[in-house]
């Protein structure tokens, strides 16, 4: 067998709040025998919401589609003002397991849009997480995911502009629409990138270590998710061959084929079982070395979403 090296960046995989969510639905899960609800996917990831629903939770677009006695999870990309009030009138009760760090672009949006902002959320028009920012604002508010984006926009260049980022944005696409920001509008007030969270950051970073040495890059993660999406555009940019896979047997063998060295990351939202089962997949092809790049530690920890409604 050819050897193959195998690169895996460090960190990667689930971010804290991922874990929190999950875990808040499987703790509810074992709480109480009421049925549980999850509007939206919990995560974006197949994988984790195929175990969950082999465990009896559903998944829904709206709560309408909840039963009235089902308990009902908010996922962690976070909803507007409107959703949240109609889940806090449901007699039923309800969990929410918006991470912490998209709550906290809640309250910059808000408060920017309180002093007389028009807001622009950097992101992508229709990720939840975007829908949720937007539904805290209450005033003008617009999206833009690129420079020609914010050339589309329809405020005047006198208004006062604040942004605020979608979390699992790329670092450099978020800076490049700021820039265009600050380019197009005299007043622009925002928090540069810092509401990029940690997670999106580090995956980001300990990705573009790896691509120097590696000839192919492979990201494990949904084609829903965001960061996913991201980590590959970030492989791409640094030149080499980014494939996104969701499981495992996706990945070509003829992908491999060529490459002496390998890098491999995955999404916010992938469990590590799904690296697992690629090393398993790579080690049937070649004689595969594997060495972890980076530092697996972040210590960024949540505290549990509050399950006394569950009581
Ligand atoms: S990627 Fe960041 S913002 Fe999104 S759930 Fe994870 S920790 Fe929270």
């Amino acid at each position: 067998m050819r050897p193959l090296t195998v690169l895996l960046a460090a960190p990667r995989g689930f971010c804290a709040g991922v874990r929190r969510a999950v875990q808040a639905v499987e703790d509810a899960r074992a709480a109480t025998d009421r049925p549980i609800y999850v509007r939206h996917q919990i995560i974006h990831n197949r994988r984790v919401t195929d175990r969950l629903e082999t465990a009896g939770v559903r998944f829904v677009d709206e709560l309408e589609q909840i039963p009235p006695d089902a308990v009902t999870v908010l996922s962690a990309h976070g909803v507007g003002r409107e959703v949240a009030g109609q889940a806090a009138r449901r007699a039923a009760p309800v969990l929410d397991a918006t991470c912490p760090l998209v709550r906290r672009v809640h309250l910059e949006a808000a408060r920017s849009a309180q002093a007389g902002r028009k807001i622009v959320v950097i992101g992508h028009e229709g990720h939840p997480e975007v829908t949720g920012i937007l539904g805290h604002i209450d005033g003008e508010a617009a999206v833009a995911a690129s420079p020609a984006e914010v050339e589309a926009l329809g405020f005047a260049p006198e208004d006062p502009v604040a942004y605020v980022v979608q979390t699992t944005l790329s670092v450099d696409d978020a800076r490049a629409v700021i820039a265009a920001l600050h380019a197009r509008y005299a007043d622009v007030a925002g928090p540069d990138v810092r509401t990029i969270c940690y997670a999106t950051q580090n995956r980001q970073t300990a990705l573009r270590r790896i691509a120097g040495r590696a000839d192919r890059l492979v990201v494990c993660g949904a084609r829903n998710s965001s960061n996913a999406n991201r980590l590959r555009e970030v492989g791409e940019a640094e030149g080499r061959p980014t494939l996104l896979i969701e499981e495992a047997g996706e990945l070509p063998r003829a992908f491999v084929e060529e490459a002496e060295v390998l890098g491999v990351t995955a999404a916010a939202s992938t469990p590590e079982e799904l690296v697992q089962e690629l090393l398993d997949r790579l080690a049937s092809w070649r004689a595969i070395s594997v060495s972890e790049v980076g530092d697996p530690e972040e210590n960024v920890r949540f505290a549990p979403v509050d399950l006394g409604a569950l009581a």
